[in-house]
Protein backbone atom coordinates (compact mmCIF):
# COMPACT_ATOMS: atom_id res chain seq x y z
CA UNK A 1 0.00 0.00 0.00
CA UNK A 2 2.74 2.40 1.11
CA UNK A 3 4.23 1.64 -2.77
CA UNK A 4 1.25 2.28 -4.25
CA UNK A 5 0.69 5.61 -2.54
CA UNK A 6 4.32 6.48 -3.42
CA UNK A 7 3.26 5.88 -7.25
CA UNK A 8 0.39 7.79 -6.95
CA UNK A 9 1.70 10.56 -5.52
CA UNK A 10 4.48 10.66 -8.60
CA UNK A 11 2.13 11.63 -10.76
CA UNK A 12 2.05 14.50 -10.13
CA UNK A 13 5.31 16.12 -10.75
CA UNK A 14 6.25 19.70 -10.03
CA UNK A 15 5.87 20.26 -13.68
CA UNK A 16 2.17 19.21 -13.87
CA UNK A 17 1.09 20.85 -11.14
CA UNK A 18 2.35 24.33 -12.01
CA UNK A 19 0.69 23.50 -15.34
CA UNK A 20 -3.15 22.41 -13.58
CA UNK A 21 -2.79 25.21 -11.34
CA UNK A 22 -1.91 28.08 -13.96
CA UNK A 23 -4.91 26.60 -16.07
CA UNK A 24 -7.49 26.74 -12.98
CA UNK A 25 -5.95 30.40 -12.37
CA UNK A 26 -6.72 31.36 -15.87
CA UNK A 27 -10.15 30.00 -16.12
CA UNK A 28 -11.54 31.53 -13.27
CA UNK A 29 -9.58 34.90 -14.24
CA UNK A 30 -10.33 35.09 -18.07
CA UNK A 31 -14.19 36.23 -16.96
CA UNK A 32 -12.88 38.86 -14.81
CA UNK A 33 -10.05 39.57 -16.82
CA UNK A 34 -11.99 40.82 -19.49
CA UNK A 35 -14.47 42.85 -17.41
CA UNK A 36 -11.40 44.67 -15.88
CA UNK A 37 -10.36 45.32 -19.86
CA UNK A 38 -7.07 43.73 -19.64
CA UNK A 39 -7.62 42.17 -23.03
CA UNK A 40 -5.95 44.22 -26.52
CA UNK A 41 -6.41 44.07 -29.87
CA UNK A 42 -3.10 43.74 -32.11
CA UNK A 43 -2.57 44.21 -36.08
CA UNK A 44 -0.07 42.07 -38.41
CA UNK A 45 0.07 43.60 -41.64
CA UNK A 46 -0.23 41.39 -44.60
CA UNK A 47 1.83 42.89 -47.60
CA UNK A 48 0.23 42.84 -51.25
CA UNK A 49 3.17 41.77 -53.66
CA UNK A 50 1.67 43.07 -57.03
CA UNK A 51 2.14 46.67 -54.97
CA UNK A 52 4.44 46.06 -52.44
CA UNK A 53 2.03 47.86 -49.74
CA UNK A 54 -0.10 47.02 -46.82
CA UNK A 55 -3.59 45.85 -47.91
CA UNK A 56 -5.10 44.36 -45.19
CA UNK A 57 -3.88 43.55 -41.35
CA UNK A 58 -5.01 40.07 -39.17
CA UNK A 59 -6.58 41.09 -35.81
CA UNK A 60 -4.60 39.17 -33.06
CA UNK A 61 -5.79 39.68 -29.23
CA UNK A 62 -3.66 38.87 -26.40
CA UNK A 63 -4.45 39.27 -22.79
CA UNK A 64 -2.18 41.56 -20.51
CA UNK A 65 -2.38 40.01 -16.79
CA UNK A 66 -1.15 42.24 -13.89
CA UNK A 67 0.32 38.63 -13.11
CA UNK A 68 1.39 36.94 -15.33
CA UNK A 69 2.24 39.05 -18.36
CA UNK A 70 1.11 38.69 -21.75
CA UNK A 71 -0.98 35.65 -22.52
CA UNK A 72 -0.95 33.95 -26.02
CA UNK A 73 -4.23 33.54 -27.54
CA UNK A 74 -3.21 29.91 -28.61
CA UNK A 75 -3.69 29.36 -24.61
CA UNK A 76 -7.01 31.10 -23.73
CA UNK A 77 -8.79 31.20 -26.72
CA UNK A 78 -9.53 27.60 -26.21
CA UNK A 79 -10.76 28.10 -22.65
CA UNK A 80 -12.73 30.95 -23.86
CA UNK A 81 -14.53 28.47 -26.49
CA UNK A 82 -15.26 26.17 -23.46
CA UNK A 83 -16.47 28.91 -20.86
CA UNK A 84 -18.76 30.35 -23.68
CA UNK A 85 -16.74 33.42 -22.71
CA UNK A 86 -15.53 33.47 -26.66
CA UNK A 87 -18.82 34.93 -27.76
CA UNK A 88 -18.56 38.30 -26.07
CA UNK A 89 -14.73 38.37 -26.11
CA UNK A 90 -15.42 37.29 -30.32
CA UNK A 91 -18.00 40.71 -30.16
CA UNK A 92 -15.66 42.61 -28.48
CA UNK A 93 -12.64 42.18 -30.63
CA UNK A 94 -14.18 42.49 -34.15
CA UNK A 95 -15.66 45.90 -32.95
CA UNK A 96 -12.33 47.05 -31.68
CA UNK A 97 -10.72 45.80 -34.88
CA UNK A 98 -13.78 47.89 -36.91
CA UNK A 99 -12.75 51.09 -35.14
CA UNK A 100 -9.72 50.52 -35.48
CA UNK A 101 -9.86 49.93 -39.20
CA UNK A 102 -12.40 52.92 -39.89
CA UNK A 103 -9.77 55.44 -37.90
CA UNK A 104 -7.04 54.26 -40.21
CA UNK A 105 -9.41 55.04 -43.23
CA UNK A 106 -10.06 57.85 -42.50
CA UNK A 107 -6.29 58.60 -42.28
CA UNK A 108 -6.07 58.08 -45.80
CA UNK A 109 -5.89 53.76 -45.97
CA UNK A 110 -8.98 54.05 -47.81
CA UNK A 111 -8.80 50.97 -48.63
CA UNK A 112 -7.47 48.65 -45.43
CA UNK A 113 -9.22 45.57 -45.01
CA UNK A 114 -9.49 44.10 -41.91
CA UNK A 115 -8.93 40.46 -41.05
CA UNK A 116 -10.51 38.92 -37.66
CA UNK A 117 -10.13 35.23 -36.71
CA UNK A 118 -13.26 33.31 -36.03
CA UNK A 119 -13.72 30.44 -33.67
CA UNK A 120 -15.72 27.37 -34.13
CA UNK A 121 -17.79 28.26 -31.59
CA UNK A 122 -18.97 31.88 -33.47
CA UNK A 123 -18.79 29.93 -36.90
CA UNK A 124 -21.41 27.32 -35.63
CA UNK A 125 -23.63 27.52 -32.84
CA UNK A 126 -23.81 31.68 -32.71
CA UNK A 127 -26.85 32.23 -34.17
CA UNK A 128 -26.74 35.78 -34.41
CA UNK A 129 -23.55 36.16 -35.43
CA UNK A 130 -24.12 37.77 -39.25
CA UNK A 131 -26.45 40.27 -37.64
CA UNK A 132 -24.29 40.86 -34.70
CA UNK A 133 -21.33 41.61 -37.36
CA UNK A 134 -24.22 43.81 -39.88
CA UNK A 135 -24.57 45.80 -36.69
CA UNK A 136 -20.92 46.18 -35.83
CA UNK A 137 -20.60 47.71 -39.33
CA UNK A 138 -23.39 50.46 -39.49
CA UNK A 139 -21.69 51.27 -36.43
CA UNK A 140 -18.04 52.01 -37.32
CA UNK A 141 -19.49 53.37 -41.08
CA UNK A 142 -17.26 50.30 -42.95
CA UNK A 143 -18.66 48.36 -46.17
CA UNK A 144 -18.31 44.94 -45.64
CA UNK A 145 -15.71 44.82 -48.37
CA UNK A 146 -13.66 45.86 -45.54
CA UNK A 147 -14.12 42.90 -43.59
CA UNK A 148 -12.65 39.53 -43.95
CA UNK A 149 -13.06 36.55 -41.17
CA UNK A 150 -10.66 33.71 -41.05
CA UNK A 151 -12.34 30.29 -40.42
CA UNK A 152 -9.77 27.27 -39.74
CA UNK A 153 -10.21 24.72 -41.69
CA UNK A 154 -10.85 22.10 -38.65
CA UNK A 155 -13.70 24.54 -37.31
CA UNK A 156 -15.26 24.38 -41.32
CA UNK A 157 -14.55 20.62 -41.06
CA UNK A 158 -16.28 20.28 -37.61
CA UNK A 159 -19.57 20.68 -38.89
CA UNK A 160 -19.24 20.96 -42.98
CA UNK A 161 -22.73 21.36 -43.58
CA UNK A 162 -23.47 23.82 -40.86
CA UNK A 163 -20.52 25.96 -41.58
CA UNK A 164 -20.84 26.11 -45.39
CA UNK A 165 -24.70 27.85 -44.64
CA UNK A 166 -23.48 30.60 -42.26
CA UNK A 167 -20.34 31.13 -44.70
CA UNK A 168 -22.92 31.56 -47.72
CA UNK A 169 -24.78 34.01 -45.56
CA UNK A 170 -21.75 35.98 -44.82
CA UNK A 171 -20.32 35.68 -48.19
CA UNK A 172 -23.96 37.33 -49.25
CA UNK A 173 -23.23 40.40 -46.77
CA UNK A 174 -20.19 40.86 -48.89
CA UNK A 175 -18.13 39.78 -46.54
CA UNK A 176 -14.64 38.14 -47.47
CA UNK A 177 -13.52 34.48 -46.20
CA UNK A 178 -10.40 33.23 -45.94
CA UNK A 179 -9.37 29.37 -45.06
CA UNK A 180 -6.93 29.54 -42.16
CA UNK A 181 -4.11 26.97 -41.15
CA UNK A 182 -5.06 25.41 -44.93
CA UNK A 183 -3.30 22.14 -44.96
CA UNK A 184 -3.06 21.06 -41.39
CA UNK A 185 -6.44 19.56 -41.39
CA UNK A 186 -8.75 16.81 -42.72
CA UNK A 187 -10.26 18.49 -45.28
CA UNK A 188 -10.20 16.86 -48.58
CA UNK A 189 -10.06 18.38 -52.03
CA UNK A 190 -13.87 17.48 -52.40
CA UNK A 191 -14.70 19.84 -49.79
CA UNK A 192 -12.53 22.50 -50.30
CA UNK A 193 -14.10 22.75 -53.84
CA UNK A 194 -17.50 23.26 -51.95
CA UNK A 195 -16.51 25.61 -49.71
CA UNK A 196 -17.55 29.62 -50.18
CA UNK A 197 -14.31 31.17 -49.58
CA UNK A 198 -12.21 33.86 -51.21
CA UNK A 199 -8.56 33.14 -50.23
CA UNK A 200 -6.51 30.18 -49.16
CA UNK A 201 -3.99 31.11 -46.06
CA UNK A 202 -0.74 28.45 -46.50
CA UNK A 203 -0.24 27.76 -42.62
CA UNK A 204 3.03 28.46 -41.14
CA UNK A 205 4.14 24.67 -40.95
CA UNK A 206 5.36 24.38 -44.40
CA UNK A 207 6.64 28.08 -44.73
CA UNK A 208 8.73 26.95 -41.53
CA UNK A 209 10.63 24.75 -44.05
CA UNK A 210 11.26 26.96 -47.17
CA UNK A 211 12.93 26.86 -49.52
CA UNK A 212 15.08 23.79 -48.75
CA UNK A 213 12.60 21.07 -47.60
CA UNK A 214 11.30 19.26 -50.94
CA UNK A 215 8.43 17.77 -49.38
CA UNK A 216 7.51 21.34 -48.16
CA UNK A 217 8.35 22.84 -51.31
CA UNK A 218 6.09 20.45 -53.11
CA UNK A 219 3.30 20.86 -50.91
CA UNK A 220 3.53 24.83 -50.92
CA UNK A 221 3.38 24.60 -54.81
CA UNK A 222 0.93 22.33 -55.36
CA UNK A 223 -1.68 24.85 -52.64
CA UNK A 224 -0.51 28.15 -54.94
CA UNK A 225 -1.30 26.07 -57.91
CA UNK A 226 -5.11 24.06 -56.76
CA UNK A 227 -5.63 28.09 -54.99
CA UNK A 228 -4.85 29.79 -58.55
CA UNK A 229 -7.09 27.17 -60.55
CA UNK A 230 -9.91 27.40 -58.05
CA UNK A 231 -9.54 31.04 -58.81
CA UNK A 232 -8.66 31.86 -54.86
CA UNK A 233 -6.42 34.50 -53.30
CA UNK A 234 -3.13 33.08 -51.89
CA UNK A 235 -1.32 34.25 -48.82
CA UNK A 236 1.48 33.11 -47.11
CA UNK A 237 1.85 33.25 -43.26
CA UNK A 238 4.51 33.14 -40.93
CA UNK A 239 6.90 34.49 -43.28
CA UNK A 240 10.40 35.09 -41.49
CA UNK A 241 13.51 34.85 -43.84
CA UNK A 242 14.93 36.25 -46.81
CA UNK A 243 15.02 33.26 -49.10
CA UNK A 244 10.79 32.48 -47.85
CA UNK A 245 10.28 35.55 -49.06
CA UNK A 246 12.42 35.23 -52.36
CA UNK A 247 10.07 31.54 -52.79
CA UNK A 248 6.73 33.74 -52.81
CA UNK A 249 7.65 35.72 -55.19
CA UNK A 250 8.95 33.63 -57.57
CA UNK A 251 5.97 31.77 -56.84
CA UNK A 252 3.36 34.50 -57.15
CA UNK A 253 1.70 34.15 -54.05
CA UNK A 254 -0.89 37.69 -53.67
CA UNK A 255 0.04 38.58 -50.28
CA UNK A 256 2.28 37.26 -47.48
CA UNK A 257 2.24 38.03 -43.64
CA UNK A 258 5.22 37.55 -40.95
CA UNK A 259 8.03 38.65 -39.14
CA UNK A 260 10.25 39.57 -41.66
CA UNK A 261 7.90 42.45 -42.28
CA UNK A 262 6.41 43.37 -38.62
CA UNK A 263 4.98 41.07 -35.68
CA UNK A 264 1.99 42.05 -34.55
CA UNK A 265 1.81 45.98 -33.57
CA UNK A 266 -0.46 48.10 -31.05
CA UNK A 267 -2.84 50.25 -33.25
CA UNK A 268 -0.48 53.78 -32.67
CA UNK A 269 2.25 51.47 -33.89
CA UNK A 270 0.57 50.17 -36.92
CA UNK A 271 -0.50 53.37 -37.69
CA UNK A 272 2.97 54.62 -38.56
CA UNK A 273 4.34 51.84 -39.80
CA UNK A 274 1.57 51.52 -42.56
CA UNK A 275 2.59 55.17 -43.41
CA UNK A 276 5.69 54.46 -44.14
CA UNK A 277 4.86 51.65 -46.39
CA UNK A 278 2.56 54.17 -48.01
CA UNK A 279 5.41 56.21 -48.68
CA UNK A 280 7.87 53.62 -50.21
P1 LIG B 1 -3.30 32.20 -36.47
O1 LIG B 1 -4.62 32.76 -36.87
O2 LIG B 1 -2.71 31.14 -37.32
O3 LIG B 1 -2.34 33.47 -36.35
C1 LIG B 1 -0.99 33.49 -36.71
C2 LIG B 1 -0.09 33.39 -35.50
O4 LIG B 1 1.28 33.37 -35.95
C3 LIG B 1 -0.16 34.59 -34.56
O5 LIG B 1 0.08 34.09 -33.24
C4 LIG B 1 1.01 35.47 -35.03
O6 LIG B 1 1.47 36.35 -34.02
C5 LIG B 1 2.02 34.42 -35.37
N1 LIG B 1 2.97 34.86 -36.39
C6 LIG B 1 2.80 35.78 -37.35
N2 LIG B 1 3.90 35.89 -38.13
C7 LIG B 1 4.80 35.02 -37.64
C8 LIG B 1 6.16 34.66 -38.02
O7 LIG B 1 6.73 35.17 -38.98
N3 LIG B 1 6.76 33.70 -37.27
C9 LIG B 1 6.15 33.11 -36.21
N4 LIG B 1 6.84 32.20 -35.52
N5 LIG B 1 4.86 33.41 -35.83
C10 LIG B 1 4.21 34.35 -36.54
P2 LIG B 1 -0.81 34.53 -32.02
O8 LIG B 1 -1.13 35.99 -32.12
O9 LIG B 1 -0.15 34.02 -30.78
O10 LIG B 1 -2.18 33.76 -32.25
C11 LIG B 1 -2.27 32.36 -32.14
C12 LIG B 1 -3.62 31.87 -32.60
O11 LIG B 1 -4.66 32.31 -31.71
C13 LIG B 1 -4.03 32.39 -33.96
O12 LIG B 1 -3.38 31.63 -34.96
C14 LIG B 1 -5.53 32.23 -33.91
O13 LIG B 1 -5.89 30.91 -34.23
C15 LIG B 1 -5.84 32.48 -32.45
N6 LIG B 1 -6.35 33.85 -32.29
C16 LIG B 1 -5.68 35.02 -32.17
N7 LIG B 1 -6.53 36.06 -32.03
C17 LIG B 1 -7.78 35.54 -32.08
C18 LIG B 1 -9.11 36.11 -32.00
O14 LIG B 1 -9.33 37.33 -31.88
N8 LIG B 1 -10.16 35.23 -32.07
C19 LIG B 1 -9.97 33.89 -32.23
N9 LIG B 1 -11.04 33.09 -32.29
N10 LIG B 1 -8.75 33.33 -32.32
C20 LIG B 1 -7.67 34.14 -32.24
CA1 LIG C 1 -5.54 33.68 -38.55
CA1 LIG D 1 -3.11 31.06 -39.62
CA1 LIG E 1 -1.37 28.92 -38.14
Amino acid sequence: AKKQGKRRFQLFSPAMHTNVTRRLIMESNLRKGFQNQEFVVMYQPKFDLATGKVGAMEALVRWDRPDLGMVSPAEFIPLAEESGLIVPLGEWVLRQACLTTKELRNQGMEDLVVSINLSTRQLLWQHDLASMLAEILTECELPPSALDLELTESAVMHNVEGAIGTMDDLRQMGISLSLDDFGTGYSSLKYLKRFPIDVLKIDRSFVKGLPDDPSDVAIVISIISMARAMGLKVIAEGVETIDQLRFFLHNEVDEVQGFIFSRPLVKSRLAHALRESEDL
